[in-house]
């Protein structure tokens, strides 16, 4: 890395102060969860400036941050951060999954902000510690889960673009219910072909917070337009690349006959996601159709729905696993896609139920991980 930390994370130099019972907060019943509207009791902190490294690591009640205005995440978006779940399984054990790869992740997005680069495992023990301080916010049921949400930002106080002397490195937690209540709900997705998310040489492969920022509105219009969803598309062949915020599948037959699972292959301009890595791996295994990460355009696409070759089309992300897609505008037409078992195809469901049983520890899985 361009910047090495004078001293790493330390879990052993964690400290912890906890909330006083009567500071604790009331905690949502499970029905009234709200995405990302309420947070536990308790954050993380890690500072870090350049001539003293990384800071002990401290974790204490959930508090507001006070920053200088000066402070260039404000002016320059220096901020990464990553998106990641605890569950509770049936024996009340924590688990996480796959976290090694969300910490991977931030670290890669740290580097290309000229962040800090920090010690992956002990940063992610210290993540540990706070999920299980916080467990009781870890909604039981099924589908239910903790949203973690680490995050870095730049604090040196200057107005001048550069490298930031001094930064912080926080984690908040927010108690989240199942993206689907009542059974899945397909979406239509508008393909745009007016904003761009990422580009090569870009930033897209990267979870920045600047990534995010310009595509509200292009999803404001697609809502105006009758559709819940942006379909990002690229270059002068209307490439596929991603979804709303989540990774791109069709499971189809294609040109030369072949069952095939198709999704596009992580360059600049696609998120490295983990559902998404985690969907391939699967259907390599169980070995039924081909699996492929290659290149394909909207063009490919609505050919495909047009000859009723598509069969499933669906998102992959952290929040809702997946998220079936039943129609696609382009150009003013729409182009819906039959799904065999109504709010889903067959496949978008297996991969599904198959996720939600290894998070939930179900299914012994290595990607599940006891707290
Ligand atoms: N693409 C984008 C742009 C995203 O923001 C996300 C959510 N992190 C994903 C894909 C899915 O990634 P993951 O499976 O790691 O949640």
């Amino acid at each position: 890395s361009v910047r090495a930390a004078a001293s790493d994370i330390s879990f052993a130099n964690l400290k912890v102060q906890k909330a006083a019972p009567e500071a604790r907060k009331t905690k949502p019943a499970n029905k009234d969860l709200v995405f990302g509207a309420s947070f536990s009791d308790h954050m993380l902190e890690v500072p870090w400036n350049k001539q003293s490294g990384w800071a002990a690591p401290i974790i204490s009640p959930y508090h507001r941050l006070s920053i200088d205005p000066a402070s260039n995440v404000l002016h320059y978006g220096i901020e990464c951060f990553e998106g990641m779940k605890a569950y509770k399984d049936k024996h009340n054990q924590i688990r996480l999954f796959r976290p090694d790869k969300n910490m991977a992740r931030l670290k890669s997005s740290c580097e290309r902000i000229a962040l800090p680069s920090f010690n992956t495992n002990e940063f992610l023990n210290c993540i540990k510690e706070l999920v299980k301080l916080d467990a009781d916010w870890i909604p039981k049921e099924k589908g239910y889960s903790l949203y973690i949400r680490p995050t870095a930002i730049g604090t040196q106080e200057s107005l001048g673009v550069g490298a930031s002397n001094s930064s912080l490195l926080f984690v908040i937690n927010s108690p989240v219910g199942p993206y689907y209540k009542t059974g899945f709900a397909p979406v239509k997705l508008l393909a745009d072909t007016n904003n761009v998310r990422a580009w090569p040489g870009g930033t897209g492969g990267y979870k920045l917070g600047l990534n995010y920022a310009p595509t509200i509105l292009p999803q404001l219009k697609a809502m105006e337009d009758g559709c819940q969803q942006v379909l990002w598309l690229f270059g002068p062949e209307l490439e596929i690349t991603e979804v709303g915020t989540m990774n791109f599948f069709m499971f189809w037959k294609n040109q030369n006959g072949e069952t095939e699972l198709v999704t596009p292959p992580l360059k600049d301009i696609i998120l490295p996601g983990v559902t998404r890595d985690s969907i391939l791996s699967l259907a390599r295994s169980w070995g039924e159709f081909k699996v492929s990460e290659r290149n394909f355009t909207i063009h490919d696409v609505v050919r495909g729905i047009k000859e009723k070759r598509v069969i499933e089309l669906f998102g992959a992300g952290t929040a809702a696993i997946v998220s079936p897609i039943g129609c696609i505008k382009f150009e003013g037409q729409d182009y819906p896609i039959p799904l065999e078992l109504g709010g889903s195809g067959k496949l978008t469901k297996r991969f599904f139920d198959t996720m939600m049983s290894i998070q939930y520890g179900e299914l012994e899985h290595e990607w599940s991980v006891i707290v």
